[in-house]
C-alpha cells in the first residue's frame, strides 16, 4: 500500500474525536524510526541513546570515534559526558547496530555501514573511508584450519602523502 494510500484509509477510518498524532507517531518520521531500531535491537530508547542515535543513523553511512561524537554532540547542546558517548558506541556495536573498526590498537572507528566492505584510511587526518565494493580480491586466502570458517575479513588500506 502506498503512503498516499495509507493517508486516505486512515482519514476514512479514523474516529474524528480522535487526539491529533504527535510527530513521533507518524510513520517515516525519522526519530520514530530511530526508536524503532534501537527497540528492534534489544536496547531501550533512552533520551542518551536517541540523542546519540540521531547524530550517528540521521545522515546516511558515517565512521566516527567516540571522540569525534563527543564533539558533535557538545556541538548540538547535548549535555552527554565523553564516558557515556564510550558507553553507548559500545553498546551500539554490541547489538549489532554498527560495526567496531579498531586501527592501531588505541583507535577505533565506529561504522554505520554493516553491509561487508574495506576501508581506506588517511594517516594525516585519520579519515576511514569505505572503499568501492569488491576492489581488493580475496581468492589467494590461506588454508583454514579444520572446522574453522572466516566470519569477516577487515582491511584498512592506509594512505599517506607522497614525498614531494
Ligand atoms: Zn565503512
Amino acid at each position: 500500500m502506498t503512503r498516499m494510500e495509507t493517508d486516505a484509509v486512515s482519514r476514512v477510518k479514523r474516529p474524528p474525536r480522535r487526539k491529533p498524532a504527535r510527530a513521533g507517531d507518524l510513520d517515516g518520521c525519522p526519530m520514530h524510526d530511530l526508536r524503532r531500531k534501537l527497540s528492534a535491537a534489544g536496547l531501550r530508547p533512552t533520551r542518551q541513546r536517541l540523542r546519540l542515535g540521531w547524530l550517528l543513523f540521521g545522515s546516511g553511512d558515517r565512521h566516527v570515534t567516540a571522540e569525534r561524537l563527543y564533539d558533535e554532540a557538545l556541538a548540538a547542546r547535548a549535555p552527554i559526558s565523553l564516558a557515556t558517548v564510550y558507553n553507548t558506541l559500545n553498546q551500539f556495536s554490541s547489538a549489532g547496530l554498527l560495526r567496531e573498526i579498531a586501527v592501531d590498537g588505541a583507535k577505533t572507528y565506529f561504522d554505520t555501514n554493516l553491509a561487508d566492505h574495506q576501508h581506506f584510511l588517511t594517516e594525516e587526518a585519520h579519515l576511514l573511508v569505505d572503499l568501492p565494493r569488491q576492489l581488493i580480491d580475496f581468492s589467494q586466502l590461506p588454508e583454514l584450519p579444520e572446522g574453522m570458517e572466516i566470519a569477516r575479513v577487515d582491511v584498512v588500506v592506509r594512505l599517506r602523502r607522497k614525498p614531494s
